[in-house]
């Protein structure tokens, strides 16, 4: 059990970040969400997690593209709920065009989001895991951490790097009871992918059924999402000491993608 444990997971109101906060409740750490959405809703989000688990949820709005106010929310966490022992930087955006088409304010923003958002959060929390001599991150990559396609030079140059310094942190961290590790998803079906797959649809005058399979199929040999509580169990796992060795790693979870 996680029972005692802080776990603050950046971009939690969504997909991915909210299937790993849930399933960290669900072994009872307590959780500091983050992200953007309606104040209501994340709200009534924050008090049903609470609620389920029996544990302490906070909410923090940081903008994950503004370092100061990562270091902010990291605080806050150790104010309010004690300090952060499970960092999860999940928060994540895409945005595809041609190398030569990339908008520049683009590139800036996905880098400044999934690559350097990385970063500052790790910064942030690690003098406080190294005073406690425990702690877990967990950086979520992606498969275009280790491989990449067409369309997305901002996402596949950031989540590269975020493989390269989950190594560099974990190599750092490697004696002081910290581990560094990233997660490389294939396609799961979260509103990031929703946008695609509504794009692709409009182009390729398809239906979203067939836009769909082909998304998955032409990357993937098994034809089929993985879901956000998937993935949340691989970071419950990587904070069991069954994982207490396991460190500077890429865990894929993309039904084949990169074994190809
Ligand atoms: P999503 O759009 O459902 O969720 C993204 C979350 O990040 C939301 O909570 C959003 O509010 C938050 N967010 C966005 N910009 C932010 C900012 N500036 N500051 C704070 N929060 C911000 O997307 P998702 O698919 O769940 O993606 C989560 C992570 O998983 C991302 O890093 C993504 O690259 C990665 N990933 C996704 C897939 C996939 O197939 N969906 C595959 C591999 C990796």
């Amino acid at each position: 059990s996680l029972q005692g444990k802080v776990a603050l997971v950046t971009g939690s109101t969504s997909g991915i970040g909210l299937g790993i906060a849930r399933a960290l409740a669900a072994a009872e750490a307590d959780i500091m969400l983050n992200g953007f959405g309606d104040a209501g809703q994340i709200e009534a989000l924050r008090a049903d997690i609470a609620a389920t688990h029996g544990v302490k949820v906070g909410y923090h709005g940081a903008d994950i593209s503004k370092p100061a106010q990562i270091a902010a929310m990291v605080a806050d966490a150790a104010k309010t709920l004690g300090p952060v022992d499970i960092l999860v930087n999940n928060a994540g955006i895409q945005f595809t065009a041609s190398v030569e088409e990339f908008p520049d304010d683009r590139w800036d923003q996905v880098i400044a989001i999934n690559l350097s958002g990385v970063f500052h959060g790790m910064k942030a929390a690690i003098p406080g895991m190294k005073a406690k001599g425990w702690g877990r991150i967990i950086n979520i990559a992606s498969a275009h951490g280790l491989v990449a396609s067409p369309q997305k030079v901002a996402y596949v140059a950031a989540k590269h790097g975020v493989v390269g310094m989950t190594k560099v942190a974990a190599i750092e961290l490697a004696n002081s009871g910290v581990t560094v590790n990233a997660i490389c998803p294939g396609w799961v079906l979260t509103p990031l992918v929703e946008k695609q797959l509504h794009d692709r649809a409009g182009r390729e005058g398809k239906t979203l059924e067939q836009v769909t399979h082909d998304l998955v199929a032409e990357k993937q040999p098994m034809v089929k999402f993985t879901t956000p509580e998937q993935i949340g169990g691989l970071a419950v796992f990587l904070c069991s000491d069954a994982a207490a060795t396991i460190t500077g790693t890429p865990l894929s979870i993309d039904g084949g993608w990169t074994a190809q």
